[in-house]
């Protein structure tokens, strides 16, 4: 395959080698059902069991609070619509936030259908959730906050200690989405007060289609999917060992370098932001500047179309996004610079840069020159040869 200059790691991200191989076997020729009480079935239940236990660690759980599911989609559903029917008798509100990823609005949207209240909290500039209006728009018949740990478009890192905080003080549930936060920034559950978290595994060097619901221990909740016994009753289902397997792997290795890579794209990050900003006139930086994912960039464009931005990027053998993978080719404002009060003007133009620690300083310089002179051409002001 041509060099691809992949700065689309929110979108999703390559396995890593040791994931794949680690995930082989259970592919092949260890294929038991890890239900079954025969010896061969043995090593499918123990991998599972490790994984389980691998990710406990990485968050300060405890394995039985581990709950697999098919990804950060599946997470999200469960955390949300599980909670709303195992509450609804103590009351039916829920509280989120207007830049949730649509796993979270769409499933808070279908609860508003079934008879709950749902509050859409507003952000301010930078994204960043305000804790005044959180603390008014809690009510006595509140029974969930969710709000995510950091953003797929702008990556801002909401502050989920302080929300975490306050859920705890009035004995409300606290969810949130780390789907593009977890592995990237260090999270400990009972440090930030969560009693819910979603994870996918295709974020961080694992596998699509697996990720896992944290659900603190007592925590009530009723299962979306009935059947077998699996997940401790929560989740029915034979379980995805390949994924899980996978899942395990990409954790042990994201861990150990996570403070290396974050290091490395952040210096990274900003010298193309500050290029960019530079040498790009009529250009907005979108999200907040401190307190965002190391290897997330996202601007905005006066007066161009973002997805054709993206198209001729791809020309260069540059991939990257015009918002998030979920909105690719439907051409609206994303509801998350909507929510910022980016003018729309703008707002067409975003282009979102999601880098990893293979980007180099070339791969950098090179991406930059392809965005300047697309943009020139976009706007219609080539310079003459
Ligand atoms: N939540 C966030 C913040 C995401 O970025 C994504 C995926 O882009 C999801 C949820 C959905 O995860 P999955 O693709 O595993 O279903």
């Amino acid at each position: 395959m041509e060099h691809l200059i992949y700065m689309d790691n929110a979108a999703t991200t390559a396995c890593y080698e040791e994931v794949k191989q680690a995930m082989m076997p259970f592919l092949t020729e260890k294929y038991a059902n890890p239900s079954g009480i025969y010896k061969f079935a043995t090593e499918s239940k123990s991998v599972i069991d490790g994984a389980r236990k691998e990710i406990a660690n990485s968050i300060g759980a405890k394995p039985n609070e581990i709950c697999f599911t098919a990804g950060g989609t599946e997470a999200d559903n469960m955390a949300i619509k599980a909670v709303a029917w195992k509450n609804q008798t103590k009351g039916k509100h829920i509280i989120t936030s207007k830049i949730e990823h649509h796993a979270v609005l769409h499933a808070c949207e279908w609860l508003e259908k079934q008879g709950f209240e749902v509050t859409y909290l507003d952000v301010d500039r930078f994204g960043i959730v305000d804790m005044d209006q959180l603390i008014r728009a809690i009510r006595s018949d509140t029974i969930l906050i969710s709000i995510m740990t950091a953003n797929n478009e702008i990556g801002t890192i909401q502050p989920i200690e302080q929300i975490g905080k306050i859920a705890r003080s009035r004995g409300i549930l606290f969810h949130t989405d780390a789907v593009q936060a977890y592995m990237q920034i260090p999270i400990n559950v009972n440090l930030l007060s969560i009693d819910l978290m979603s994870v996918s595994g295709h974020k961080f060097g694992g596998p699509k289609g697996i990720g896992f619901l944290y659900i603190r221990e007592k925590t009530g909740i009723l299962p979306l999917l009935h059947g077998g016994a699996q997940e401790f009753g929560k989740r029915a289902g034979t379980e995805n060992v390949p994924g899980i397997v996978g899942i395990g792997k990409a954790v042990e290795i994201s861990k150990q370098t996570m403070f290396k890579r974050s290091r490395y794209e952040l210096g990274i990050r900003d010298y193309i932001v500050r290029r960019i900003s530079r040498e790009i006139s009529e250009v907005r930086i979108n999200g907040d500047f401190v307190r965002r994912l190391p290897g997330n960039m996202n601007f905005c464009f006066r007066g161009i179309e973002g997805e054709s931005l993206v198209v001729m990027l791809d020309l260069d053998g540059i991939c990257a996004s015009a918002g998030s993978a979920c909105n690719a080719g439907m051409g609206n404002v994303s509801h998350v610079l909507t929510a910022l009060g980016v003018p729309k003007d703008y707002a067409r133009g975003s282009l979102r840069l999601t880098i990893n620690d293979k980007i180099t300083k070339k791969d950098a310089d090179y991406a930059v020159e392809c965005i300047k002179k697309s943009v020139e051409k976009l706007r219609g002001n080539e310079k003459e040869e």
